[in-house]
Order: C-alpha cells, then structure tokens, then sequence
C-alpha cells in the first residue's frame, strides 16, 4: 500500500497544500485511457497542458500529495516564458518572478567578468526569470486544474509497467491499495530516479562529474540586485567555486561545491553549513547580516541521455529522458522544450493527422537537444568543476590570467540554456527558399518575436496549431492558398493565416498584422509580397519562402505531417 506523507512540507516562505487522493473505489470501473502521464513535475504538467491544447485528453498520476520539496529550478529563460505563454501561466510567472540578464564572476576579489544577456525590444520577456519551482509548479497545476481534458491523481505512484499489443497495462498504487490502469500511450515524466527508465532496463550514455555541490536557500536581506554571482576559487573554499542567486521572497541560494572526499551528509550537517554560509556572507561583506535556512540539498553534475526517447507505447520526457547539469539551467527549461515537442505531436498521432513517424522525429530531435546540451554543459562543468589534470591547469590558467588579460574573460561565458533548432528534422520542407533568405529565422529555428504595439507581440498570436505567417498588402488571400489551407482543415489539420503588412483586414486570413515600418518584414528577411513561413504546432520554422504558391504550400504541409 503506497502511503504518501501527509504532512505539509516545511518551508519558511512557500504553504504547501496537501491535496487528496484519488482512490479506485470511489471513481468506478476504469476505462483504457488515450495518454497516461507519470509525475506532476514540470515535464509531465507541460505535456498534458499541450496535449489539452491540442484537444487530446490525459491523466497524470503522480505518487505525492504536494507540489515539488524544495525551490529547485530557479532560473527560468526567455524561450521557457514563451512556451509558458502557450499553456497560460506566464502572467502569473511575471507577476510573481524577478527578471534579470547581468551575471558576475569574482576571482581574488576582483570581478574578472561581466555577462549582459541580450535583450532585444522585441522580446516580450527577460533572458531570465527567477522564481522558485514551487510557484511554477502550482500556476501549472492550476491551469490543469481548469482543464476539462485534464484528470490529475493525487498520491498515486505507478508501480508496474508492461508493454502489451499496441498498449501499456499499469499498476498503480494507492493508500488504499493497488489498481490497475490500460492506456494507449504512457508517458514516462517521473523524473531524474525514473522507476520506469529501471523497470524498462534502458541504460543513459553519457558522463557522471566526480565533486558534490550544496545547494542551500537562505532568508536574508541583501542589498544587491538580481544579478547572477559566481565566485571561483575564494579562501574560504580553495579551487571551488560558489554561485549566488536571489529568489523571491527574500530568499537567496547559495551553491558551493565540496572539497574533495567530503559526502553529502558531512556537508549537510548544521554546523557545516552555518560555518560556510558565514564563510560567503563574510567575503561579500555581510558577516553581521542575520539569516535562516529554508532548504538545502546536494547533488552532483551529470550529461546522460536515453538513446531514445519512443519505446513502443512508452515516451519518456523530462528528467526520466536525460539527466543533465544545472550549470546554465538546463533541467526544466529543457523539460519545457520536451513537453512542447510531445505534446502536438502525440497529439497528431492520438488524431490520427500523422503516422508514429511523427514520434520518432519528436525522439529524433529531442535527443540531438539532449545531446547538443549535454556537449556545452559539459564545457561549462569543466570550468567549474575542472577534473584534474589538464582541465584543472587550463581553468586556473584562465583564472590567473583574467586578473590582468581582457581577453580570457570571455572563457568565464557560462553558455545559459537556449532553444535547440531543429535543423536536420525531417519535418523541414525540401523545395523552399530557406538556403535564399537573409535574415530571419531558418529550417528548424524558433520564430523571432515582434513587438506589434505596447504591450503586444507576434507570439501573442500564434499557437494550437500550424501557422502560416504570409506578408501581403492586397486586400485578399491568394485564392489558390486559401483552398490548400481549407482543405487541411477538413482533414482536422488546425492552420491559421496571419496576413502580415496589409493595412486593412485581409480576406481570407485569420488576422492581419500591419507593419507601417517594414520592421517584422525586415527582421523576417522578406523583401517583396507574397513570402511567407511556416511554423509547426511548437512554432519553429519548418518552410521558408520568398515566393509562396498552393504547390509549394501543400509540400510543406505533406513534409510536416508524415504519415
Ligand atoms: C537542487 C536543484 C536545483 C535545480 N535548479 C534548476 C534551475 O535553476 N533551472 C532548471 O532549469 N532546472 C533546475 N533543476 C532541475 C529541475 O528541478 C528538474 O530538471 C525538473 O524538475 C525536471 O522536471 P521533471 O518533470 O522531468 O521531473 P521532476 O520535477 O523530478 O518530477 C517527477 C515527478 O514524478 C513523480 N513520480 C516519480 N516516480 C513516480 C511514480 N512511480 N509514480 C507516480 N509519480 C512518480 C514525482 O513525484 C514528481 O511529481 C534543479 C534541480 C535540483 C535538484
């Protein structure tokens, strides 16, 4: 009998609710379900926020009674706030978060190294948000909660999965026994410790860093701005490094690494961490600055992927998919990219508008992100925590050298988590014009933003399905488009027409953008009428043209939808 606690989690700033279980016995005889999710952390409450939007309904058992122990992932990027806007918990994410875009790195006391994040004025969102994974996790299960598509089952942790003809057959168990439970597709999102990853016998490739580091959120009042701060190499923590980040609430992180040979539970221990937390207030001078602990965990750095993603009716996403370090914020904001990427295409396949071709291009692209993470976290997690040997001779190297030569600094770069680009998909159409354009975003790239009006932007407007962006100043759609695009419709493809330059309302579009000052023409390298893009359910570009026609058009679209 699975028994999950029922007493709120302890936390000095965050009220943890303690929701009910769901029990078998009171929800009658249980029908074969089309998507069961397993795990309620941000991978799996993405996923079926997507799947919803996509019209495709889901359960999610997950084994706790309450949101994730912990702030855990803090730093949420720009990409992350943009698929947040998709499943409707952005407001809240802004409302609540503290952006920023400078980091510091301090060497002898000297700061050796400045980081500006680009912020382009058509960005609706900061390079960086910070907030706790409490908070994020809550606006998530709200939104699900709203969702009629969406069942969630508390205290239900899934304890046996098998691969049936065409199906998965599940056990499931509650406090009041086990159930079991049959679904078409199961998705794996139970994290890091994946349960289903073991029983499943699939191994990750990849590498596991030797060191520990502590993770330790403090209540403090400091007097600094929402900068990202890393010390290398301080007295009090020789050949380590420290970072530094404020949270909401007046809670701030401290994340040391641990001299070698130390375990986790030395580290953890109450004087261990109240001599070093003193230690890092005293070097940043506030010594006499009074704080509380909140929380504090270790963990260590690893890059490991599955090789794939899609095993048979079972789809693993998040953490259960790929482990990787949290230098640069990968974790969640790579579980976002995931879920967007699962959700319209499963849901394209439970619809019967693409063939399972469509998954294996999902695990195709989703482990060439993994991997390309995992090869510039790996850079970063040498340079913070250098094997020994050469890497830890170069990386003192730069750190010496960065007290009197500018042109090492730029090696303290601690390349932050940014959307992959589906280059190579099979998706992207063949017969375009992408190789001709200028600018603008290419085969595979997410859609740059546009800034429309105050407080408006391209992105507002796209999403729940294909979009065709067409740039056009005549008063109609080309007549020939028009019947391609309806007769996707037909078939239960979701399309929509955005005319972009007209001044006045363009028949045959969804909506019309005007663009008085060329500027989203410009910045989408579009020189004449008549170009267009064509963005996937998760926005990234898949066809290009400079002159669009009905041919070109239904080419894409067959490319995009593999059968
Ligand atoms: C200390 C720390 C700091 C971090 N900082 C950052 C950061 O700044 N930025 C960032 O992007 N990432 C960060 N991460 C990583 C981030 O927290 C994870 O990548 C993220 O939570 C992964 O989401 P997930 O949904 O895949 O898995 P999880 O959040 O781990 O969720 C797994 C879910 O599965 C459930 N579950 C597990 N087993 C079962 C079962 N058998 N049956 C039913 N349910 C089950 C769990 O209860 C949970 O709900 C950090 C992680 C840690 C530990």
């Amino acid at each position: 009998m699975h028994t999950p606690s029922t007493e709120p989690r302890p936390s000095i700033y965050y009220t943890y609710q303690v929701h009910q279980p769901w029990l078998a016995s009171q929800n009658g005889p249980q029908a074969r379900q089309k998507v069961v999710i397993v795990g309620s952390g941000p991978a799996g409450l993405v996923t079926a926020l997507e799947l919803a939007r996509h019209g495709v309904p889901s359960v999610i058992v997950t084994s706790e009674l309450q949101v994730s122990p912990g702030s855990r992932a803090i730093v949420f990027t720009r990409r992350s706030m943009e698929i947040l806007q998709q499943v409707g918990v952005a407001d809240r994410m802004t409302a609540n978060g503290l952006p920023w875009r400078f980091g510091n790195s301090f060497y002898r006391g000297q700061q050796v190294f400045r980081l500006e994040a680009p912020h382009d004025p058509d960005d609706r969102f900061f390079p960086m948000l910070n907030i706790q994974q409490q908070y994020l996790e809550e606006y998530l299960l709200d939104a699900c909660q709203a969702s009629p598509l969406i069942q969630i089952r508390w205290g239900n942790k899934l304890t046996r999965v098998e691969q049936m003809n065409g199906y998965v057959w599940a056990e499931v168990d509650t406090p009041e026994g086990p159930y079991a439970l049959e679904t078409d597709w199961l998705i794996a999102a139970d994290g890091g410790r994946s349960g289903i990853r073991s029983a499943m016998n699939l191994q990750m490739e990849g590498a596991s860093y030797e060191g520990f580091f502590v993770i330790a959120d403090i209540r403090i009042d400091l007097p600094l701005p929402t900068e990202r701060l890393a010390y290398f190499d301080p007295d009090w923590n020789r050949g380590n490094t420290i970072l530094m980040h404020r949270e909401p609430h007046g809670i701030w992180r401290v994340d040391y690494q641990l001299p070698e040979g130390e375990t986790p539970e030395e580290a953890l221990h109450p004087d261990s961490l109240k001599q070093r937390i003193n230690a890092q207030l005293a070097m940043i001078g506030h010594a006499d600055t009074p704080w509380e602990m909140d929380w504090c965990s270790v963990y260590s750095a690893r890059t490991l992927t599955l090789p794939d993603f899609v095993h048979g009716n079972v789809i693993f996403t998040g953490d259960a998919a790929h482990l990787l370090p949290i230098f640069g914020v990968r974790g969640a904001n790579t579980a976002f990219q995931d879920a967007q990427s699962l959700g319209w295409q499963l849901a394209f396949v439970v619809k019967g508008l693409a063939g399972q071709r469509l998954l294996a291009n999902h695990s195709a692209e989703r482990v060439g992100a993994a991997r390309e993470i995992i090869e510039e976290a790996g850079k970063s997690t040498r340079f913070m925590t250098p094997p020994a040997g050469g890497f830890q001779l170069l990386r003192d190297a730069v750190l010496s050298l960065s007290l009197t030569q500018a042109f090492v600094r730029p090696l303290y770069h601690w390349r932050t988590s940014r959307p992959h680009e589906y280059t190579h998909s099979m998706l992207n159409s063949v017969g375009d014009d992408n190789g001709l354009f200028t600018a603008g975003p290419a085969h595979g790239a997410p859609p740059q933003n546009i800034c429309l009006a105050p407080n408006e932007y391209l992105l507002d407007h796209l999403g729940g399905g294909f979009d065709l962006l067409y740039f056009t100043d005549a008063s109609d759609m080309p007549s020939e488009l028009s019947r391609v695009i309806e007769a996707h419709r037909t078939q239960g493809v979701p399309i929509r027409v955005i005319a972009v330059g007209a001044s006045q309302a363009v028949k045959g579009a969804d909506k019309t953008l005007p663009d008085a000052s060329g500027h989203f023409r410009q910045r989408y390298g579009v020189r004449a009428n008549g170009a267009g893009y064509l963005l996937r359910p998760d926005q990234h570009v898949c066809a290009r043209w400079l002159t669009l026609d009905a041919t070109r058009l239904a080419a894409a679209l067959k490319a995009a939808l593999p059968q």
